[in-house]
């Protein structure tokens, strides 16, 4: 836990350094949760009081680093090669919390009128995101009248559009289980008179997603 409260203090810290007017950053921990990011930046649309927020989210627990990583690179040695990055959790997720408000700093930059806007980040998405709505829960309040998300969790095909993730996969977890006897018998006596256990399994599957074209 000593760990998540290291890289929240980093990033908070960074964001605290860049100064952005209107700018309220706080490390929120609920009994027995992981900790959150939790900041607010003023709105500058006229009225912005009055008009709705948006909300940016991020995470910034990571996977394992895993092994693989080319002999010149490294998940603790982060190095920028041809103005990319390349370290542990660069993309999913530390990046979020940075991009966003790099984003507000370019729009106020450009004099562009922004809406109020809030971020949470959260440290337990790899595991599931267990602690996710109970801080939403808690926030809600503080959140306001949120009518746009900002999910910064997905990936980009190039760098020359802006990519939008309209949906994900979502997830059934189970157990199948095919019975077609009620004890063992020899294979030399019931192959070709039995059905093959396999075979009805899949079919049951196929029922769920058709394994030709992948509908649902
Ligand atoms: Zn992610």
């Amino acid at each position: 836990m000593g760990c998540l409260y290291l890289v929240l203090q980093r990033a908070a810290d960074w964001v605290n350094a860049q100064k952005v007017a209107g700018f309220k950053l706080e490390i929120i921990r609920l009994l027995g949760r992981t900790p959150v990011l939790f900041f607010e930046v003023a709105g500058t649309k006229p009225d912005a009081a009055n008009q709705p927020t948006v909300l940016v989210y991020g995470h910034l627990d990571k996977q394992p680093e895993f092994d693989g990583w080319r002999s010149d690179l490294g998940p603790w040695t982060p190095k920028y090669m041809a103005d990319k990055l390349y370290g542990r959790g660069s993309a999913d997720d530390g990046y979020a919390v940075y991009a966003s408000i790099a984003s507000v700093l370019a729009l106020k930059k450009q004099n562009v009128a922004h809406p109020r806007t809030v971020g949470l980040i959260e440290t337990c998405e790899e595991s599931g995101s267990p602690d996710l709505l109970p801080y939403v829960d808690a926030l809600r309040k503080r959140m306001g009248d949120v009518a746009l998300v900002i999910c910064l969790d997905s990936g980009a095909g190039n760098y020359d559009q802006l990519w939008l993730t309209t949906s994900l996969r979502g997830m059934i977890s189970g157990t199948l289980q095919v019975e077609i006897l009620t004890e063992g018998i020899h294979s030399g006596d019931a192959s070709g008179l039995l059905p093959s256990s396999f075979r009805i399994m899949r079919q049951v599957l196929d029922r769920l997603e058709d394994s030709k074209t992948g509908h649902l």
